[in-house]
């Protein structure tokens, strides 16, 4: 990640990260298990320059008033709830001086297009735009770990959000026409190919505009059950305990609620890694069962779907879609689905139809196609 920029010199660095889909593997990356997700076209453009020594400044596109704070001044909690958003990139710049990094004043900007907190990992590319791109400019020389690294911190320690660092590594690591299957323990990465046009298939993304809040209780609720969980059973995470061991262990768990999160995590880290072997072998058609048992196990497990996204999956397997799911924390978000491109776009209209009908807030559909990583963007004017 270093660039020829010194310290001082002038001139910018921008750098773009994607957003992501979460094809499965869902709630296992905090429970040191597996997850398969995506890089998606659809991202966010960070650019930094050196400004007044010192400060840092902030701006977005999607923002109307940019934010400063003296460098000095940066620690979580310092921003007021409604300046929030300035806290993905804040809070970068935050994790790089706590890593020991002597920052030069700084100026950044972004602009994005991944909807936001829909589920689609907007957080991530924010961070990861803005880590390479101050390490660049800066010559700071952050490898692409690192980049992870940083960005997690700064969403999990300043802004608050217990997220399990999925999103970043895929943010990072993307490759066009692959999914990455992640180990959440170890963080390596294995692109696999995932090519649904090629496959004659369209990934539907159905956004049902009901967004979510991974500062909000229920995620890290559902976080602090996994670890209960896995300490009454005695292991370091759900992650150790094997598909063939299930019974066992749910018969050792105290309350239904705790068997329920527990069976989402154990049969959800056995079904990732089925679809990662389906891939693995070319067998992109095969792996729709996967997707659909994983939705049934987030509704009914995990319980942390919505009526909307329960409809639109329901829909997407009413047009055929080989497989549907909802994706990403849940709570709200989006959900995917496997269709022929004909059939994608029926489903989405007859998803709008039957939002309308029911009083739901106006969703919107789109595909998504499995795009590269975290990339530079070379300015024209440089
Ligand atoms: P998700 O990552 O699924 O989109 P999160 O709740 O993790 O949802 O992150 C969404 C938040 O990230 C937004 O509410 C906003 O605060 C911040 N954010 C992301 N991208 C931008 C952007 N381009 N400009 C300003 N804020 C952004
Ligand atoms: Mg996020």
């Amino acid at each position: 990640m270093s660039g020829p920029a010194a310290r001082g010199d002038v001139g910018e660095r921008s750098w773009r990260a994607p957003g992501r889909v979460n094809l499965i593997g869902e709630h296992t990356d905090y429970n040191e298990g597996f997850c398969l997700p995506l890089a998606i076209e659809q991202g966010c453009t960070a650019t930094a320059s050196i400004a007044e020594d010192g400060f840092v400044e902030v701006s977005s596109a999607q923002r109307d008033e940019p934010i400063e704070l003296a460098l000095t001044d940066l620690a979580p909690g310092v921003l007021a709830d409604e300046d929030s958003w300035a806290g993905y990139v804040l809070g970068v710049v935050w994790a790089l001086r706590e890593r020991g990094h002597d920052l030069p004043g700084l100026s950044l900007s972004v602009d994005g297009n991944v909807p936001l907190g829909a589920g689609l990992s907007s957080s991530a590319a924010l961070e990861c735009s803005v880590a390479a791109a101050v390490s660049d400019l800066c010559g700071l020389g952050l490898t692409p770990a690192d980049v992870v690294a940083v960005a997690r911190q700064a969403e999990n320690d300043f802004v608050g959000a217990p997220t399990g660092g999925m999103d970043q590594l895929a943010s990072v690591f993307g490759q066009a026409g692959h999914a990455l299957l992640c180990d959440m323990r170890t963080l390596d990465v294995e692109a696999l190919p995932f090519d649904p046009a090629a496959a004659g298939l369209d990934l539907l993304v159905l956004d049902s505009r009901a967004p979510h809040r991974l500062t909000d209780g229920g995620y890290g609720e559902r976080r602090r059950s996994c670890e209960q969980a896995a300490e009454l059973l005695g292991v370091r995470a759900l992650r150790d305990v094997a598909i063939g061991d299930l019974d066992d262990a749910l018969n050792r768990l105290p309350t239904e609620q705790l068997r329920k999160r527990a069976r989402h995590v154990i049969t959800e880290n056995d079904r990732t890694l089925r679809c990662a072997q389906l891939l693995r072998d070319g067998r992109l058609t095969e792996i729709g069962p996967l997707l659909t048992e994983s939705h049934h196990s987030l509704r009914d497990d995990f319980e942390v779907s919505t009526p909307q996204i329960d409809l639109a999956v329901q829909i997407m397997g009413a047009f055929d879609a080989i497989g549907a799911r909802i994706t990403g924390g849940g709570f709200g978000g989006c959900a995917i689905g496997l269709l022929e491109p004909r059939q994608a776009r029926a489903a989405a209209v007859a998803i709008r139809a039957a939002f309308d009908g029911l009083g739901f807030g106006e969703p919107v559909g789109f595909t998504v196609v499995p795009s590269a990583g975290l990339r530079r963007i070379v300015s024209s004017h440089l």
